[in-house]
């Protein structure tokens, strides 16, 4: 019976060997709770002895880890009513989408009609964005129904995994995933199948949490960027790099940031600590999130400079 009266006992957790090498032997390196919403388990990450790759083992079944997408998942972005701080909310979510279009005009100059795939696009906004600024085609993928967006409109939707989806070889000038790389459960797939849909001179932007930062370091098993037990790998700068080039990509700039905003990890992590696993009341929590961001703002100014939370790759199929 798969639901969440209790924790997973052990018949939802399946084996997984290393996404990166292949090797079984690894070493216990960090145990984590769903601090987002409170839901009950405890998740163990491991590290590679071969290659070094941090990854959740045993991982939760598929069936199983559905569960915990909750329906307030943010990245849905259901919950639209945030009292008299909409605005705030509203301004921060569209200023998270523009981020991901100046990144987009890092890795390439986007022609109308030219063809962008969005891999766990959630309620796309972002492709809207981009529609709307450079008259592109847009296709998105997630696992998730979420056809009946009105932000959708316009964009040709799939419900379900990549590997589901008929989709033209070569076809995409530009293909993201924002924070998706990290919760796939068969990422080495997913890599190919980019590498294919790649147009000879398509751009792949990836953007994940990384390992090897400071708010890891802060944080520990409380690390927003764990996000347990979503994320199935912890990819740090190495290996996150050796992962496209094993399939194929070669990895034309590396950024030690992203279009999210590290703030989000500094702001959760430390309220994490203080809730232990009880999970984070979001309409609570917005208003000391806002407040918290204010008095930060001197250092996030460093952002770029500072690897706090984020990284950011552009790829290109290797020659
Ligand atoms: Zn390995």
């Amino acid at each position: 019976m798969t639901n969440l009266a209790h924790a997973p006992s052990t018949d939802a957790f399946e084996a997984c060997a290393c996404y990166l090498c292949g090797a079984n032997a690894a070493d216990p390196l960090v145990t984590g709770e769903d601090d987002l919403t409170g839901k009950p388990g405890r998740f163990s990450f491991v590290r590679c002895r071969q290659c070094g790759l941090a990854y959740q083992s045993p991982r939760l079944t598929l069936d199983w880890v559905k569960l915990y997408y909750d329906d307030e998942y943010i990245a849905h972005r259901k919950k639209t009513d945030w009292g008299w701080l909409t605005p705030f909310y509203e301004k921060s979510m569209r200023k998270h989408d523009l981020s991901k279009l100046a990144l987009v005009d890092r890795a390439l100059k986007l022609e109308p009609g030219r063809r962008v795939l969005d891999i766990g696009c959630a309620a796309g906004t972002f492709l809207r964005e981009l529609i709307a600024r450079d008259k592109i085609a847009a296709t998105g993928v997630d696992f998730k129904d979420l056809s009946h967006l009105p932000t959708l409109n316009g964009v040709d939707f799939r419900c379900g995994l990549l590997s589901e989806q008929s989709l033209a070889p070569r076809g995409f000038s530009l293909i993201t995933m924002w924070h998706f790389l990290e919760h796939d459960y068969d990422p080495n797939a997913t890599l190919a199948r980019c590498r294919d849909l790649l147009a000879d001179d398509g751009r792949l932007v990836i953007e994940v949490p990384r390992l090897d930062s400071l708010s890891y370091k802060l944080y520990g098993a409380r690390w927003p960027g764990l996000q347990a037990p979503q994320h199935t790998a912890l990819y740090s700068k190495a290996t996150l790099m050796a992962m496209a080039e094993k399939q194929g990509l070669e990895v034309v700039e590396y950024l030690p940031w992203g279009a999210f905003p590290s703030y989000f990890y500094l702001f959760a992590g430390a309220a994490f600590k203080l809730l232990r696993g009880r999970g984070l009341n979001l309409d609570r929590a917005i208003l000391p999130y806002f407040l918290g961001q204010i008095l930060l703002s001197p250092v996030l100014l460093f952002e770029r400079r500072l690897n706090l939370a984020m990284q950011t790759i552009i790829c290109r199929r290797a020659q």
